[in-house]
């Protein structure tokens, strides 16, 4: 420990077994000054090495946790590209509780083309994958919507497949029969459903 002087200032470096536990007076080797010096306390002694213990200890299970943490976040983050790889795993991430989720970043609507001839109308279009894995498919809603803003119709679709290649696409098509104007806009966009309960 470190003691110093009241009266001159200088600063002692003093073995702490060499105090009494109880304290005791000191004398300043430089001006002669005599003062009190407590011990430190045994329990102060006691918790510092319970505490480096505790820490030496916890050093290895915790690098543990830290990669468990760390394969855990990068199996989180790439659960998506993983289980379009390896299906299998969709089970065991939805195990752990971790639904998969089409990443719509990735996914865009390519050569949607919709027609309406003696009440049918037919939409067909493509899901193109920007990313370089294999991507979920996400499910589609078709919407048809007057020029009144009134739903005409709204529908689920499926894509063709369930996973799209890496820079591939996945074709789509309904048909459906409708009273519906020229003038109608035909919508179709990408759900963000969890392939937790939408297995398609
Ligand atoms: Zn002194």
């Amino acid at each position: 420990m470190l003691l110093t002087c009241p009266q001159c200032k200088t600063v002692f470096r003093i073995d702490n077994t060499a105090l009494a536990p109880e304290g005791q007076q000191v004398r300043c080797s430089v001006c002669a000054h005599i003062w009190g010096v407590s011990a430190p306390s045994a329990s102060f002694q006691a918790e510092r090495s319970d505490l480096n213990d505790i820490l030496r200890k916890l050093r290895l299970p915790a690098a543990i946790l830290l990669l468990v943490m760390f394969i855990s976040g990068a199996l989180f983050s790439f659960r998506g590209p993983l289980t379009a790889h390896f299906p299998s795993l969709i089970s065991s991430f939805n195990g752990m509780g971790l639904a998969i989720e089409p990443d719509l970043q990735v996914l865009e609507i390519r050569n949607l083309q919709a027609s309406y001839q003696g009440k049918l109308l037919r939409v067909r279009g493509q899901i193109y994958n920007a990313d370089s894995f294999t991507a979920h498919a996400a499910p589609l809603q078709l919407r048809v919507i007057a020029e009144d803003k009134t739903l005409l119709a709204s529908e689920r679709l499926t894509p063709d497949h369930k996973f799209i290649p890496a820079g591939g696409v996945t074709e789509f098509f309904v048909q459906k029969e409708i009273n519906m104007d020229t003038n109608a806009e035909v919508r179709v966009d990408l759900l963000p459903e969890s392939l937790l309960l939408e297995l398609f």
